[in-house]
């Protein structure tokens, strides 16, 4: 079964296996869309890593 995750940029859902764009925050793996997506959370990880805990994800 795939598993996914969510895009904390864009709130997209991507698919884990077939994500092209991945980072790793504090030994979290981030998975983004594009590279636009990748670039905008390296920029300022800790804000949309501090909205993920806000909505629980
Ligand atoms: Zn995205």
């Amino acid at each position: 079964m795939a598993r996914y995750s969510v895009d904390p940029v864009c709130k997209s859902k991507i698919e884990e296996e077939k994500a092209a764009h991945s980072s790793e925050h504090k030994g979290k793996k981030v998975y983004f869309c594009s590279p636009k997506c990748k670039e905008t959370f390296e920029k300022n990880p800790l804000q949309y890593m501090a909205e993920n805990l806000r909505t629980g994800a």
